[in-house]
């Protein structure tokens, strides 16, 4: 999968931009606050259906404008598409591919595929489980699009049994309305995560014993409330029963403690946990490790590449890390911020000056 153009219209600092791309490694130069990273959102977008700083979508749209709006060109092996995207203040936002009726998420999500590596990411590791879930999330939905709309009425339902408990003077049949369906919507997450996680750790653990010279060995374990399951049904069961047995705490603190929302995979190297004992390289590594798991995971389960998107990490990283990277991702195509672009070979050089593109 190749993106060959960008345009973007009102979108974060950049007035009115094209830019394109070539096949192989691009670098996006420019200095602090240029709109390097812009660049990256807007590319990211597509594949995500949201910003990958974990924003609104008006925050997006350029200061003082009402609306927004990014075009991709892209292609596959076989098809090239046009997607793009307009961004209103509002909320509301239109997503098409060509000049087609606007797009649901299931729709659009899996078409375009990227990874995104950022120095963010360090939070994989040492963060709160949130950080692992998003991560699982995103990664998922871009290889099985049906994952989203799940994802999707998973929050919707949390959010009304919330709603309900926050209230106070709970009506119990439609607690249990509300927990029945989240036990069944929960399994199929956690069920799907699982999975994932699984496979994630076959591919990063061959990533981690390469870059240590076959010293460190990855596992990673999935973590649910509801315990240990063999199937879907089963763990629907020990969802309801989880909910069950914990009404009464939930409804004395007015809050949803116990689902699929408090998941999690503990990282560890050689047996011991990484956030706990790991060192800050250690840590870089296995964040690596994931991310370009992630990569051929996705390429494994689509039969193609995705993009991969660097935003500022050949900065962070020392030269071993740096050049074991970039000799795991040099033919396929990338798209690198920062401006250490002398250390590598580059096709493409994109400058970037208050959100204007020159070459
Ligand atoms: P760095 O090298 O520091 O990471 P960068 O080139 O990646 O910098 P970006 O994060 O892409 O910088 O762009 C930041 C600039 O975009 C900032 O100047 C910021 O004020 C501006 N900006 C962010 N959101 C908006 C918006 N909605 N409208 C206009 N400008 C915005
Ligand atoms: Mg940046």
């Amino acid at each position: 999968m190749k993106i060959q153009h960008l345009s973007l219209r009102n979108f974060r600092n950049a007035e009115e931009s094209e830019i394109g791309f070539s096949p192989g490694v691009n670098v996006i130069c420019g200095a602090n606050a240029a709109g390097k990273t812009n660049i990256l959102e807007a590319i990211f977008y597509f594949a995500a259906g949201k910003s990958f700083r974990n924003c609104k979508d008006r925050e997006l749209i350029k200061f003082g404008c009402e609306k927004g709006q990014i075009g991709i060109k892209f292609a596959t092996q076989n098809v090239e598409y046009d997607m793009s995207a307009i961004l209103n203040k509002s909320g509301r936002r239109i997503i098409k591919l060509g000049n087609s009726v606007p797009l649901k998420m299931t729709e659009y999500i899996g078409r375009f595929r990227a990874v995104i590596f950022t120095p963010d990411h360090l939070s994989l590791v040492k963060g709160s489980p949130e950080n692992r879930r998003r991560f699982l999330d995103l990664a998922i939905c871009q290889s099985f699009p049906r994952y989203a709309p799940t994802l999707n009425e998973y929050n919707r339902v949390l959010a009304q049994k919330n709603a309900l408990l926050k209230r106070g003077n709970v009506i119990d049949e439609l607690l249990q309305v509300y927990n029945e369906r989240l036990a069944s919507l929960a399994a199929v997450i956690t069920v799907n995560r699982r999975k994932y996680v699984l496979k994630l750790e076959e591919e990063a653990k061959k990533f981690l014993l390469d870059m240590s010279g076959s010293k460190e060995n990855l596992t990673l374990n999935y973590q649910s409330q509801a315990g240990l399951f063999e199937s879907q049904d089963e763990l629907k069961e020990k969802y309801l029963q989880l909910f069950n047995e914990k009404a009464g705490y939930e409804k004395e603190r007015y809050l949803a403690f116990y689902g699929a929302h408090k998941d999690d995979f503990a990282v560890c190297i050689n047996k011991k946990s990484a956030r706990m004992y790991g060192s800050q390289g250690q840590q870089r590594s296995i964040v690596l490790a994931l991310k370009l798991a992630e990569g051929e995971l996705s390429a494994k389960l689509t039969g193609e590449y995705p993009v991969f998107l660097l935003d500022d990490i050949l900065s962070e990283l020392d030269k071993d890390r740096k050049e074991y990277i970039l000799s795991r991702i040099i033919d396929r195509q990338v798209i690198i911020t920062g401006c250490e672009s002398e250390v590598f070979e580059s096709e493409g050089k994109i400058f970037v000056r208050e959100g204007k593109i020159s070459y």
